[in-house]
């Protein structure tokens, strides 16, 4: 089989251990199985004018193959335009984005940097396979070198409608890098759909006799690969002994009801309109009050970019706010930890709550909503309540789904999943399990690799 070349922004420690998430457990064994190369920014920042080398390193059968950033590129390239204006654009947050021609400048040139390294280490037949929104334009710096092989990209965040889109400046340059590439995947059909609108509308390299998705000098596939987890290995960090002494010690004392939430801090997640959710759950329902707490962990995430530290000040304000109005001596109705909790931690905690609060405006799909379902007990499953805007709500159709900003709707589905008969969780949970097992994370890879590997059409 032909070798698999792994390009991401970070590379992945494929010596950590398989349960610890991400791309590493994702695509793991696919570059193990062939000797594989995952390429990507090693994380180091250097100073200007440092040689730009390519680090190699062999993880078993794997090499991985990494360069320093200098501190202009971080700060363009991966503050900038990545992280300053297409994460919000792409989650439909323009009053959040920041276009600056010099960022959007040097995101195109460490891209043109990153391919010229990369094309070195390429043999003929190696299939390449791109991630997500920092590395767009790769394939079509590739392909400028002469470089012929089969390259894939997937995008893990959603691909907004392109009345957003076209508010990116040059989002034409950006967007026909697309068709440099045989094959596209985004997180759901929604994404497809938008895509396909842009393509139609708006995409320069495309005509009425080339569209769908093709140009002179290459057809595009373009689908929808929705991305799952490892159910069991998720499953059984939740059943350990000492996942069930943690579940024993979150659920002595008085509180009966336990709601998690468990999401980076980032603007995309909801995080302020869910916990205006849960006031309004207390003001509208004051008999769970003493019996039900909301547990919300929120690790740090990109402190550097202010949209980021606003949020943070707001979300201790209103935990502050909602503690200082409802609490007693004896409860504290909001629980909000600001630190990176260990999976296996996580799937004690998910176990052992009774329901499951995943309520993102804006999500390419949201794997802690799958995770969540492969935690619960079979026998007394927690509820799901999963916003509509979430990737994993297309699959998902038996949690309860809500829309995020309606609080007294949030407020509403948190009351029900409390109350919900066992014959009704069960059900739910039961058509849950399957869906994620169908879904899997083995299935993404295998049916996306299957697709990349296929002969040109
Ligand atoms: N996660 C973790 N520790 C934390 C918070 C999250 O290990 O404190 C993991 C979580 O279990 C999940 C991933 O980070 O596997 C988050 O993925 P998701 O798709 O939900 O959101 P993203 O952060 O990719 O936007």
């Amino acid at each position: 089989m032909s070798r698999l070349v792994v390009v991401s922004n970070r590379v992945g420690d494929m010596t950590a251990s398989t349960q610890s998430g991400g791309l590493v457990t994702a695509l793991g064994d696919a570059l193990r199985d062939g000797n594989g190369i995952w390429f990507g920014w090693s994380g180091e920042v250097v100073e200007e004018g440092t040689p730009a080398g390519l680090n190699l390193e062999r993880q078993g059968n794997v090499t991985i193959a990494t360069q320093p950033l200098t501190g202009e590129e971080y700060d363009h390239y991966y503050l900038g335009f990545s992280n300053r204006a297409l994460w919000p654009v792409f989650h439909y947050r323009l009053d959040l984005a920041d276009f600056d021609a010099e960022a959007a400048n040097t995101y195109h040139n460490v891209n043109t940097r990153m391919a010229k390294s990369l094309a070195g280490l390429l043999a003929e037949d190696d299939v390449v396979w791109i991630h997500d929104y920092h590395l767009i334009p790769m394939a079509a710096e590739l392909r400028k070198l002469g470089v012929e092989n089969r390259i894939g990209f997937f995008l893990h965040i959603p691909f907004p409608a392109p009345e957003i889109i076209t508010a990116v400046p040059h989002h034409e340059w950006l967007i026909d890098t697309m068709f440099a590439y045989d094959v596209v995947g985004f997180q759901t059909e929604q994404d497809v759909q938008n895509f396909g609108r842009y393509a139609e509308q708006t995409a320069a390299v495309m005509t009425p006799e080339t569209h769908p998705f093709r140009t002179a000098q290459r057809k595009l596939k373009v689908k929808c690969y929705p991305i799952g987890i490892d159910v069991d290995a998720f499953a059984s960090m939740a059943t350990t002994p000492e996942a069930a002494e943690r579940i024993r010690h979150l659920r002595r004392g008085t509180i009966s009801h336990h709601v998690i939430g468990v999401d980076r801090l980032d603007y995309s997640k909801g995080l302020p309109d869910r916990f205006r959710s849960f006031r309004r759950f207390l003001e509208m329902f004051p008999d769970h009050r003493k019996t039900t707490v909301m547990m919300q962990i929120a690790p740090p995430t990109r402190e550097e970019l202010t949209a980021y530290s606003e949020i943070r000040t707001e979300l201790e304000q209103l935990s502050g706010a909602i503690n200082g109005a409802f609490g007693d001596f004896d409860w504290t109705p909001v629980r909000y930890i600001h630190r990176s909790v260990p999976r296996d931690v996580l799937a004690a905690l998910f176990r052992g709550s009774n329901v499951g609060l995943v309520t993102p405006l804006r999500d390419g799909m949201n794997l802690v909503a799958k995770e969540y379902i492969a935690a619960q007990s079979r026998q007394d499953p927690g509820v799901l309540v999963l916003s509509q805007f979430a990737g994993a709500a297309a699959d998902l159709t038996e949690a309860i789904i809500v829309n995020p900003y309606d609080a007294d709707e949030v407020a509403a589905a948190i009351h029900a999943a409390i109350t919900m008969s066992l014959e009704e969780r069960r059900e739910r949970h039961d058509a849950l399990l399957q869906r994620i097992r169908q879904r899997d994370v083995a299935r993404w890879r295998t049916s996306f690799l299957e697709d990349l590997r296929a002969e040109a059409a």
